[in-house]
Parts: structure tokens; C-alpha cells; sequence
């Protein structure tokens, strides 16, 4: 239709079928299914022990040029060639994408289940609660939050013995020992089976952690973009008078909780890496974790069930998991390995996206992701928009509420070949780690023909495999039928896939590697806590982990004013941190907001509910 409706009016007139229909086609077998509805399911993990001896399907992540404030649309892509693919095509395909935080829905940025006609529906129910999932890990957060300072406090004001006496109560058969307690012994190399053996020295070092107020990593999380948050003081109470501190809490998807959920591989799996996380450093300096303060176990379950992928549908009926959404910057920006794992055995085809840039979301996807699942990917799709081009070639900033520049709604040959720049070196991008690469051009209404066509001959003159015009967004999947064809045919070729960097490299070097090689800096310079932090996690034994860079999103380098493809730029290393669990070291470029505000005119004005009709209104 012309114009196009709104992302909620086109979503809300669509036809839904029951989620277990969907499963069924997929090949999903109804006691697989946990139903939240009758248009979300959530999927047993029981289901990749059926299916253990299948093949997987090929394997496509959708990535894009470096993001500018005029949208790229890879989720709008990321739908469009799944529904070209299952809906025209007549192929098993599956979407796995991220499922977004609540606090930005109702700030600036809107929701991301896609758009026009290319999107997951119930969009209500994806951009919100969904099914809890994010609920679940604020739950846990906060309970990790709260046994830390819980217990300086109760350490604090008990002798070694009176703790010791709480800690391990006496019952009617002995004293209680719990597992999270048995783990925390065998850690500190305590191995009798009854506490009423300990010597008082074993007691005393099993039962104090001796936690450093200064030293604690651990915030506090909420899903709402709230900026007064960002720093507090916790502890103002008469009954905790003398431990208050300040804090700060951080928007729930940053959790990391929401990088263990999106790396796991089982629940065993989970379950281990939520008791590896730090939260803080002892007075000695030593790491002090989720395992020590005995709250894993409780937080495994707490996270039971959303460790499960979501099952929900496209516009046009195709299947889609909607699984964790680790923030792009501070954590790896994609959704989970058990959602994909599970699609794989499940579609011949799978859609993913990871978050921001090829820079950004893609190389993470690669080396962190996909270096822990060891699944292979076949095939790369790099979305690119005419308007976005132009900005990197010089084109003005966008002014809220202001309508567009001209330069931006009418031919302007010369300003979009002056931004091509940023897309050939991400297609170089993808290209290093061995994946062919297919632009997918996605079409406005105000692109010209000889724009998008110097879009095309640009991106196969530097190496893409192929280039395609997408109108998936006004059309729906018919209108990627060109995109779902080229990725068909790429991924018939043998992948060669290979990672940027070995683990067993210094951190140093794999910092400098992807410096180089991803964002085409000179070299790198460290700040003196860099170092210092580099030797400690060294020593630590962290230096084998990968390396998740916490760089802006909007510049291929660290500075996000430099568009384009920028050159003659060192990077710098603020800091380092460990998110241990999650299993990645993440050094800090920049300053990075862990919790967005809320601006002046936040889109939650626009939301509200039809009161005769149940109807949601003002979400885009
Ligand atoms: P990303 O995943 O890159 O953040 P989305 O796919 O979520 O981007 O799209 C962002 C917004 O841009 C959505 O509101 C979507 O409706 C809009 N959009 C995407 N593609 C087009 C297009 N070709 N024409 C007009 N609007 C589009
Ligand atoms: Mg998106």
C-alpha cells in the first residue's frame, strides 16, 4: 500500500496463526513447546537432544555499514529475506534475533521488531515484557546485588565463630551444607564433607569473604532508561548506618547476566558461568564471585526459563526465536547460541543479526560467539542505505524534529559516492574472517535508480559476492526475493571461515589486531590502569580470553564524530574490564553509557491504550 502505514497499524491488521501452528511446521513437537499465549511459545532445550544426529542449516548473519541516525534497517532485512526465503521461496527458514530492552522503546529509539512490512509480530509483546525474560535477569542481578552488601554487613558485626554458627546452622541431623556452600570450599581447597570439622582457620576463611566496599564491580539493574539512577547511595537506612556507599545501576540488558544467557550452551553450562562472575575484589585483591556469596544456584533458577528461546512469527508467517540482547558495546550485541543451535537443526536456513556494524556486533559474532558455540556461519549480509552514505560522506546531522535535508530525499550522486568508503571496508571487514559477503541495499521511496545502482556496482568492484536492491520494506518478502536468491546461491559455496585472532595471544596483541585489521587504526595506546590491568588479569590467567572492545558504534574508530572511513588514528585504551563469566575481557575506548536517559520528549507520550478496544497505541 501507499504510503506505507505505521509499523504498528501494518502489524496490528495482520493475521496471526496460533504459535503452535508455526512450531509444527517448523518441526517443533507440541511437548516441546511451553505456551505464553496463543502467539508465543517457549521452547524446550530437550529438543536438540531429538535432533542431536541432523545436519544444521546454513548459517547468515546480517550486519550493516556503521549505524547514523537516519537507520539502517537490518532488522527490516533480517525479516524481509527470512519471509522471501520460507514464504515465497518455499525453503525451512528460521530468524533468531535479540529481543530489545524496554527503557529505549519509550525514550528515543522505538522499537525493533523491524518494519513496514517486514516485522515480528506481536510487536507489542516483542518490544515489552515478552515473556520475562529480562525480568528474569533484573531479578537476578538485584539478588546478587543485595546478598553483597547483605553480607558486609552481617560480616561486619559477628565474631569468625558467631558467623560461622549462621553460616552453617545446626539442625536436627548435623549441620546444613548446601552445594553453594560445598562449591565454595572446594574452591578454597576445604574438602571435609562436615563443617563441624573445620579447623577454626577453615571456618573463618569459608564463612568471611572479607569483600572491599571499594573494590565492588557489581551494580544494580532496571529495565527503564532512568538517568537518576546512574549514580546513587545505597545503604541510608537506621539499621545500616555506617555502610552506606555509592553505587549506581545500569540498564538490565547490560547485565552481565544477559551475556551469560546469550553464550550459553545448556543449563549446566549457564549455571557454571553465572557462578564464575566477579563481582569485586576481597581486601587482599583477590576476585570474589557470584560461586563465593553462595547466590548462583538461586540465580540459575531464577533464570530457568529464560534460558528458553522465544518462538514467535514474522508478518508473514515464517518462524522466529527471539533470545537475549546483550548490550553491542560493553557485551557482544548477540542473541543467544541456543536459540541458533536450535533453529539450525530445525530450518536449512537461518537469519541472524548481530548489533551495530560489521566492526561492532559482526566481528563479536564471529570470534566471541561463534568461537564459543562452534558453529561455522556460510554466508555475511551487509545492509547499507543510500541516506546512511551520504552522512558518511559529509551529508549534515539530523536534527530531531526537524524535517530531513534535501541532500538526503534527492539524488545527490556525488555526496553518496564520497560516503561509499565506510561500505567497502566493511565489506573488507567481513571478508578477513573467510565469509562471502551480500550487500543488501535497502531501498527507500526516495532513493533514485542511479543511486542505488552506484550502491551496487561500488559493492561488487570491491569484493561482494553479490549486491542487491531490497523494497522488503514496503513490500514485504516478495521484496527481497533478489536478496533471498543471491544468499542461496553464496551459501552453496564452501565457507572458509577462520577467526581474526588466536586466544592463546598476549591481550595486547589480539587488542592491536583487531585495532588494525577491523577499524583501520595506526596502532593503540594504553593508559597506565590499562596496564596495570592487562598484567593483573595476566596473572589472573583472564589473558586467554577473547576480546570484546567497548567502542561507539558510530565511527569505525573510537571517536564518533570521524564517519566515513577514517585513517591516521591511534586508539586508546581507557581501562579494561573481566566479564569472567560471560568468559571476555572488554577494553574501554571510550566512555560508555550503561544507562541511557530519557529525553525531553520521550516516546512514551505516544503510547496508551484504547480503552474501548484493549488496542495499544504510539509504538513504532
Ligand atoms: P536496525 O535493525 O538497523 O536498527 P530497523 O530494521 O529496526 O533498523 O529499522 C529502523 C526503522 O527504520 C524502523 O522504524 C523501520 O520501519 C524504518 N525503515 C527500515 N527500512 C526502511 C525503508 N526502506 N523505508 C522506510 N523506513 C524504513
Ligand atoms: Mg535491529
Amino acid at each position: 500500500r501507499t504510503p506505507v502505514p505505521s509499523d504498528l497499524d501494518i502489524a496490528q491488521a495482520a493475521t496471526l496463526k496460533p504459535i503452535g501452528q508455526v512450531a509444527a511446521e517448523l518441526g517443533l513437537r507440541e511437548d516441546e513447546l511451553e505456551l505464553y499465549g496463543p502467539t508465543k511459545a517457549k521452547v524446550r532445550l530437550e529438543v536438540l537432544e531429538r535432533l542431536r544426529d541432523r545436519p544444521d542449516g546454513r548459517y547468515i548473519d546480517v550486519t550493516a555499514i556503521t549505524p547514523t541516525p537516519l537507520g539502517e534497517g537490518k532488522t527490516t532485512t533480517t525479516v524481509g529475506l527470512s519471509q522471501a526465503l520460507g514464504a515465497h521461496l518455499g525453503q525451512r527458514v528460521a530468524t533468531c534475533i535479540r529481543q530489545p530492552s524496554q527503557g529505549p522503546t519509550f525514550g528515543i529509539k522505538g522499537g525493533a521488531a523491524g518494519g513496514g512490512y517486514s516485522q515480528v509480530i506481536p510487536m507489542e509483546d516483542f518490544n515489552l515484557h515478552l515473556t520475562g525474560d529480562i525480568h528474569a535477569i533484573t531479578a537476578a542481578h538485584n539478588l546478587c546485588a543485595a546478598a553483597i552488601d547483605a553480607r558486609i554487613l552481617h560480616e561486619a558485626g559477628a565474631s569468625d565463630e558467631q558467623l560461622f554458627e549462621r553460616i552453617f546452622p545446626k539442625g536436627k541431623s548435623g549441620r546444613k551444607f548446601p552445594r553453594s556452600l560445598q562449591l565454595r570450599c572446594a574452591k578454597l581447597g576445604v574438602t571435609k564433607g562436615n563443617p563441624e570439622d573445620f579447623t577454626p582457620e577453615e571456618r573463618r576463611c569459608v564463612c568471611r569473604l572479607d569483600l572491599d566496599p571499594a573494590a565492588l564491580t557489581w551494580r544494580r539493574v532496571l529495565d527503564t532508561s532512568d538517568r537518576f539512577l546512574r549514580g546513587v547511595t545505597v545503604g541510608l537506612g537506621e539499621e545500616e548506618q555506617g555502610f552506606a556507599r555509592t553505587t549506581g545501576f545500569d540498564i538490565a540488558v547490560a547485565s552481565e547476566i544477559m551475556a551469560v544467557l546469550a553464550l550459553a550452551t545448556s543449563l549446566q553450562d549457564m549455571r557454571h558461568r553465572l557462578g564464575a562472575m566477579v563481582v569485586g575484589l576481597n581486601r587482599k585483591g583477590e576476585a570474589v564471585t557470584a560461586e563465593d556469596l553462595g547466590v548462583a544456584g538461586a540465580m540459575t533458577v531464577l533464570m530457568k526459563d529464560a534460558l528458553k528461546p522465544t518462538l514467535m512469527q514474522t508478518l508473514e508467517g515464517t518462524p522466529v526465536f527471539v533470545h537475549a540482547g546483550p548490550f553491542a558495546n560493553i557485551a557482544h550485541g548477540n542473541s543467544s547460541i541456543l536459540a541458533d543451535r536450535i533453529a539450525l537443526k530445525l530450518a536449512d536456513y537461518v537469519i541472524t543479526e548481530s548489533g551495530f556494524g560489521a566492526d561492532m556486533g559482526m566481528e563479536k559474532f564471529f570470534d566471541i560467539k561463534c568461537r564459543v558455540s562452534g558453529l561455522v556461519p556460510d554466508a555475511v549480509v551487509l545492509v547499507a542505505t543510500v541516506r546512511a552514505l551520504k552522512m558518511h560522506g559529509g551529508g549534515p546531522k539530523v536534527v530531531a524534529g526537524k524535517p530531513l535535508d534535501a541532500v538526503y530525499v534527492e539524488e545527490n550522486l556525488e555526496l553518496l559516492r564520497q560516503g561509499l568508503p565506510n561500505l567497502l571496508h566493511h565489506i573488507r571487514i567481513a571478508r578477513k574472517f573467510g565469509i562471502p559477503v551480500v550487500v543488501a541495499v535497502n531501498g527507500f521511496a526516495t532513493d533514485s535508480p542511479a543511486e542505488l545502482d552506484l550502491v551496487r556496482r561500488a559493492s561488487l568492484e570491491s569484493g561482494a559476492e553479490d549486491a542487491v536492491v531490497c523494497q522488503n520494506w514496503a513490500l514485504g518478502g516478495e521484496g527481497a526475493l533478489d536478496l533471498a536468491k543471491a544468499v542461496m546461491r553464496v551459501c552453496d559455496r564452501p565457507s572458509n571461515f577462520r577467526f581474526l585472532y588466536d586466544l592463546d595471544e598476549p591481550i595486547k596483541q589480539k587488542i592491536e589486531t583487531i585495532a588494525r585489521e577491523i577499524y583501520g587504526a595506526d596502532g593503540v595506546d594504553y593508559s597506565p590502569e590499562a596496564e596495570a590491568r592487562i598484567e593483573a588479569y595476566t596473572r589472573l590467567g583472564y589473558d586467554r580470553l577473547p576480546i570484546c572492545m567497548a567502542k561507539t558504534h558510530l565511527s569505525l574508530s573510537h571517536d564518533p564524530t570521524l564517519k566515513g572511513a577514517p585513517t591516521g588514528f591511534r586508539i586508546p585504551v581507557r581501562d579494561i574490564r573481566a566479564s569472567v563469566g560471560a568468559g571476555f575481557l572488554y577494553p574501554l575506548l571510550g566512555k560508555m553509557a550503561t544507562m541511557p536517559g530519557l529525553p525531553t520528549r520521550p516516546g512514551f507520550y505516544d503510547v496508551d491504550i484504547e480503552l474501548e478496544t484493549g488496542r495499544v497505541v504510539g509504538l513504532f
